[in-house]
């Protein structure tokens, strides 16, 4: 059976290309009805923090990215990589290196960064060295190759790579060695992960086979790119997963988004539900370029997925982003949120668009004009023409198709601009905004009265 894991270091929150790195490891396992595992690698003790921990469950849960079974933490498997160091120590394969750990190296992100020349053996790797940090004997001269599902064969001189860290003591264990180990003790089928490990991977090869445990298969995804094919950044409008969440984007637009980051169907659709993308997904459409992250593209999808979204749930979605008053009238709200929908694309936008409905608007009596050159004579004209008009509709018949049967024949002999921009403007206190009919209907008959006969006055 396949199965694949997301393995985050819970030392900063989850951004999204860890969640896209989770979400092709999702896609690719239920695919092929495998399973997906969650592993929290969290044996740096100093930078692992339980806060991130929590960023990082909350953010897949809101993606529903669920894993299958318990979340394993590497901190409370720690006898288990001793135990695998000690034998590895007992065969001469590993060796304590006295050499201070900051003289050779620093570790950032999980990854082992190197101060020295690469090409480095140590003086004690036959033995002799106390203390110190545990290293790895690298005795092979040959290429270490591998077959990467995305980017095809990919070697290493693997004498370049030296005699390599792999624990700072036997409770210690690091990056490299946890989590090689890991994958082969849990059955990880396939490993995929962010293309900035590819250069782990012929050393966990090499623990693998010293261990003499099985690999797994590798693929590593292109880097997430802004738009002028920089390294992603904030400056971009990449954000944590709970920004996006804290800004009004749904889900499932973040889901089709970020599947969309490097992989592509074979036809020209854009807009995916997750179980869709399940069905297509397939690694081997996954490029090898760089993909770029295409903020305007972001929100158009999270425009197309709110139509999708039904009132009911959208107004339980954009309450967060509302005035307590305003979150009163569900029903109200409803009516409100169903006119704006095609008009949004971000939730936290909807405050700004539906003021009007909730407050009397405060305006320039200039944009009551349709044109520059429409008087302010024909507005007031015109106004209360209508005013006469809809004073004769019975407050239960205030109806869209009632509003506009009445009114448009006056504004087909007026001009519907001279006559339908003043009456919206009047109820929107707006440049831009839905139609006079239905926000009428929404305003209701003395509202829409008392707008009609506030404009007016704008004008005397
Ligand atoms: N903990 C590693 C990271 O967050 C996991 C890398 C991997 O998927 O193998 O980068």
């Amino acid at each position: 059976m396949i199965r694949t894991r997301f393995a985050p270091s819970p030392t900063g929150v989850l951004h999204i290309g860890g969640a896209r790195t989770a979400l092709f490891n999702y896609l690719f396992a239920k695919k092929e009805k495998g399973e997906f595992l969650l592993r929290i690698e969290d044996t740096d003790k100093e930078r692992s923090k339980p806060e991130f921990e929590k960023d990082i469950i909350e953010s897949l849960k809101w993606l529903s990215l669920d894993w299958d079974g318990e979340i394993i933490y590497q901190s409370k498997r720690l006898a288990l990589y001793e135990e695998e160091l000690k034998k590895l120590l007992d065969e001469g394969k590993i060796f304590w290196c006295p050499h201070r750990k900051e003289e050779l190296e620093i570790e950032k992100q999980g990854q082992i960064i190197r101060k020295e020349s690469p090409r480095h053996f140590c003086d004690f790797r036959e033995g002799g060295g106390e203390k110190g940090i545990l290293r790895f004997k690298n005795d092979t001269k040959e290429k270490i190759t591998f077959q990467d599902l995305i980017r095809g064969e990919i070697s290493f001189e693997a004498e370049l790579l030296g005699d390599f860290s792999i624990a700072k003591s036997f409770k210690e264990p690091l990056f490299l060695f946890a989590n090689s180990l890991d994958d082969s003790l849990l059955g990880i089928t396939h490993v995929i992960r962010g293309e900035d490990h590819i250069s782990n991977t012929p050393k966990q090869l090499m623990i693998l086979k010293a261990l003499g445990l099985r690999k797994p298969e590798y693929a590593h995804l292109p880097l997430i790119l802004g738009k002028d094919k920089s390294k992603l950044s904030k400056r971009h409008g990449a954000a944590a997963v709970y920004e996006y969440k804290e800004q009004g984007y749904l889900f499932q637009t973040m889901v089709n988004f970020m599947a969309l980051l490097g992989w592509h169907p074979e036809n020209e659709q854009e807009i995916f539900s997750k179980e869709e993308l399940i069905e297509k997904f397939s690694i081997k459409r996954v490029q090898k370029a760089g993909a770029v992250f295409d903020l305007e593209k972001l929100n158009w999808l999270n425009k197309e997925h709110i139509k999708k979204t039904d009132n009911k749930t959208l107004v339980d979605l954009f309450s967060p982003f509302l005035k307590q008053e305003w979150r009163k009238n569900p029903e109200y709200l409803g009516k409100i949120v169903e006119l704006e929908k095609p008009r949004i694309a971000v939730l936290k936008d909807i405050a700004d668009k539906i003021d009007f409905f909730f407050e009397e608007p405060e305006f320039d009596k200039n944009i009551l004009k349709w044109k520059e050159t429409q008087s302010f004579e024909e507005v007031k004209e015109n106004l209360s023409e209508i005013r006469e008009l809809l004073k004769e509709i019975p407050e239960n018949e205030f109806i869209q198709s009632k509003i506009e049967k009445i009114l448009l024949p006056f504004a087909d002999k007026k001009g519907r601009g001279e006559v339908l921009w003043p009456l919206r403007a009047a109820l929107s206190g707006r440049r831009q905004s839905p139609g006079p009919f239905e926000i009428a209907e929404i305003l209701g008959k003395e509202k829409t009265l008392k707008r009609i006969e506030n404009a007016l006055s704008l004008m005397k």
